[in-house]
């Protein structure tokens, strides 16, 4: 008999902990929309009482889902747990979740609060916000450093106050397999009560053991999953959830348990939030990197070409990979661009269509054929430039002497206003640079710059990714174009408009 293990998904609470991750309104909610269709039980969608932006984002979310239960996070305080009623209480289903640390680290150098009022804190928030949400879910923050009695006595308490779903967080990616899963069958074996509880694990990958954990926490009664999108997260990262939803699609003889998930949108999931986060997938990584079903030596090339099963325990397909594609060409009319948006997980209204349909008309006048990853920078180039608060308006280089060449840089906000400013610098970059830095009026660290070739030839796109330091925040920016230059500052601007829409919207909580 197979049962069912939810899948919840935090990439848009936990997954925006990952540092120089800012996703923006619109961006939350292109995010949950395909997390819907991708088909989890439930979406944290942020933690309203750290800042408005937070709480706006929840609520769109709770407003724009029909299926999926949209949940918010809260401290053990009366108005965070408010917060999260007010921002969610008109999703289909609102669920809340309520975490208090309860490791000796956590209650001695964080919190300085004795066991007992930990247990206090508890009962009475937990109680609190039973009067508003059906379901409630508890973590007890610092799980798998929190000495076992007295972490059965939390759960215990939290069950008692009504909590229905027990997460199990292990929050600092401590724990092993076997230790992870122990902690599950003595919860299930000692707390005592007349309602159904779910248990849950959420994982962080910073012994490489995230996934391990989660799957040993299933194996030992655990009915839920929490983890995000490619395993983005704080420090490591989360659980990689397409990783836990594989496995257990593969190996039902062992696991004898599945998910809802709708596999074969997992790579368009996959790389909308790659997209979005600015992080691209490692190409080795399980089941949504680039090499994850490419073979490589002869002998293995000869086996899948003589039977696939001989070297893949699943097919790319099945993931919705596709490998062959159809590239389209100078004489692809409307119907086949729109079909091939459709194929690639675009859901864009008929105005944007037409623009770019536009777009690509030129770029098939210049190449022969136009493959999908000119689709998927087309449509990332125009993203960026209608979700931009600032456009790059001209942008001139001149050789001055000595290797110093000098900028001169014009920008425009989205009500038309017109900043511009020059200077000079060590190499071209640089002295884009400083002066993009002199119309914001402020220092910054350059931290990474990376230029990837999205497409093919020489007349490539290029997609140039900066991470800046501002003061103690750390922001991304991305630029594509066909010029390198240009590409450069636009992810730069990119950057400084990040500071400025996000400076308050950064949550600081750990769970
Ligand atoms: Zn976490």
């Amino acid at each position: 008999m197979t049962s069912h293990i939810q899948i919840f998904d935090t990439t848009l609470r936990d997954g925006e902990q990952t540092p120089g991750v800012n996703f923006s309104f619109d961006e939350r909610l292109k995010i949950a929309k395909q997390l819907e269709k991708w088909g989890v039980d439930i979406i944290e969608a942020g933690f309203p009482a750290s800042s408005s932006g937070s709480f706006k984002s929840v609520e769109a979310i709770s407003k724009t889902l029909t299926t999926t239960a949209v949940c918010g996070l809260a401290r053990c305080v009366k108005k965070d747990i408010d917060a999260v009623y007010q921002s969610t209480k008109e999703a289909v289903k609102p669920r809340i979740h309520v975490f208090l640390a309860t490791s000796p680290i956590h209650r001695d150098s964080k919190l300085m609060m004795s066991k007992e009022e930990v247990l206090a804190s508890i009962k009475e928030h937990v109680a609190y916000a039973t009067e508003c949400f059906d379901v409630v879910q508890f973590s007890p923050e610092d799980a798998t450093r929190t000495e076992l009695p007295f972490l059965i006595e939390c759960v215990q308490t939290a069950v008692d106050a009504g909590a229905s779903v027990i997460n199990i967080p292990d929050t600092v990616g401590f724990s092993y397999p076997t230790e992870y899963g122990k902690i599950f069958k003595t919860l299930q074996e000692s707390i005592k009560t007349n309602h159904e509880v779910i248990y849950s694990a959420h994982c962080h990958d910073d012994l490489g053991l995230a996934v391990a954990n989660s799957m040993s926490a299933i194996e030992n009664g655990a009915k839920r999953i929490e983890g995000t999108l490619n395993g983005i997260g704080e420090r490591a990262g989360n659980t990689a959830l397409e990783e836990v939803a594989l496995g257990l699609y593969v190996r039902q003889d062992h696991y004898g348990n599945q998910t809802q998930i709708n596999l074969e949108e997992t790579k368009n999931t996959s790389d909308l939030i790659a997209r979005y986060a600015g992080i691209r997938v490692p190409r080795n990584k399980a089941i949504v990197g680039q090499n994850a079903f490419s073979h490589e030596s002869g002998i293995h090339q000869d086996g899948v070409l003589k039977n696939p099963e001989t070297y893949e325990i699943m097919t790319p397909q099945l993931v919705g990979v596709k490998t062959t594609e159809l590239p389209l060409g100078k004489l692809s009319g409307k119907h086949a661009f729109s079909e091939k948006l459709v194929a690639l997980g675009y859901d864009v209204d008929a105005e944007e269509q037409k623009e770019l349909f536009k777009q690509f008309k030129t770029i098939a006048d210049k190449k022969k054929s136009v493959t999908d990853r000119d689709i998927h920078a087309l449509i990332q180039g125009t993203e960026h430039e209608q979700n931009a608060i600032y456009k790059v308006e001209a942008l001139q280089l001149q050789f001055v002497s000595n290797g110093l060449q000098s900028a001169v840089v014009v920008i425009q906000d989205k009500d038309g206003n017109t900043y511009q400013d020059s200077s000079i610098g060590t190499g071209s970059i640089v002295s884009v640079y400083n002066a993009v830095d002199r119309i914001f009026n402020r220092k910054t660290e350059l931290i990474d710059y990376r230029i990837e070739s999205v497409t093919e030839g020489t007349d490539a796109q290029a997609e140039v990714h900066v991470q800046i330091k501002i003061g103690d925040q750390i922001v991304t920016g991305v630029g594509i174009d066909h010029d390198i230059l240009l590409a450069s500052c636009k992810s730069y601007v990119e950057a400084h408009a990040k500071y400025v829409s996000n400076s308050e919207v950064k949550e600081g909580i750990h769970s």
